[in-house]
């Protein structure tokens, strides 16, 4: 049923498999100075997962990023516009 209420021209691109999501997360550890702590990634993530902006469960509508990997930045924030529901951390 999911399959079928995707578009048909991009769904191939914008669906993102579990592997590759966790190789794009394992990657940000390579720098730890521009990532935020564990409690803030989670505390980002619950977020997101409630969001109706979310798609397939893994990406933000708004940004296009896959959340799992831009909640990872400090220097990123939620993209929803005037309000948004998580912030850049210093
Ligand atoms: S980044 Fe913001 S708008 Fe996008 S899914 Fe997360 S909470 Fe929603």
């Amino acid at each position: 049923m999911t399959e079928k209420s995707l578009c048909r021209g991009c769904s191939d691109s914008v669906i993102v498999t579990e592997e590759v999501i966790e190789e794009l997360v394992k990657e940000t550890e390579e720098d730890l100075s521009v990532i935020v702590s564990d409690d803030v990634y989670e505390a980002r993530l619950k977020i997101c997962n409630s969001c109706s902006s979310l798609r397939y469960g893994t990406t933000c509508a708004l940004s296009g990023s896959i959340v799992r990997y831009r909640a990872k930045f400090k220097n990123k924030a939620c993209p929803l516009a005037g309000n948004p529901k998580w912030e850049k951390v210093n």
